[in-house]
């Protein structure tokens, strides 16, 4: 593969249709449950932190289905649609990687309460 990330298609994306069927159909299911209708009506981005109207709130894997992510609490968050958009079929990991290629990454004093931060050891 001789893409590089920050150019469009880099990853390599081979979906698994039958994964794929399958989770979208526990999304549906999830999303009428009262645990995912309380993370919406929170009103907050996963990705950008923004206050959001519930409505315009979508349901986004973190791992992508289309990755091998499945439709579980522990993958689904509430995202605005500009994140959602922005974030295509690429994983968390690969998002970094393709931020960094860019030159594009939120600079470290811009991230609140960065834990790897504190006083260094004597
Ligand atoms: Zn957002």
């Amino acid at each position: 593969m001789s893409a590089r990330p920050g150019q469009p298609g880099w990853a390599d994306v081979r979906k698994d249709e039958a994964h794929v069927r399958r989770e979208r159909e526990k999304a549906r299911a999830l999303r009428a449950t009262a645990w995912w209708k309380a993370q919406v009506a929170r009103g907050v981005c996963h990705y950008c932190g923004k206050t959001v109207p519930p409505a315009e709130l979508t349901m986004d894997h973190v791992v992508p289905v289309a990755r091998g992510g499945r439709s579980e609490r522990g993958n689904v968050v509430p995202c605005c649609r500009a994140c959602n958009a922005s974030k295509s079929c690429l994983t968390p990991a690969e998002q970094i990687l393709d931020q960094l290629a860019a030159g594009g990454l939120v600079p470290p004093d811009a991230v609140p309460d960065d834990p790897l931060s504190g006083p260094e050891e004597p």
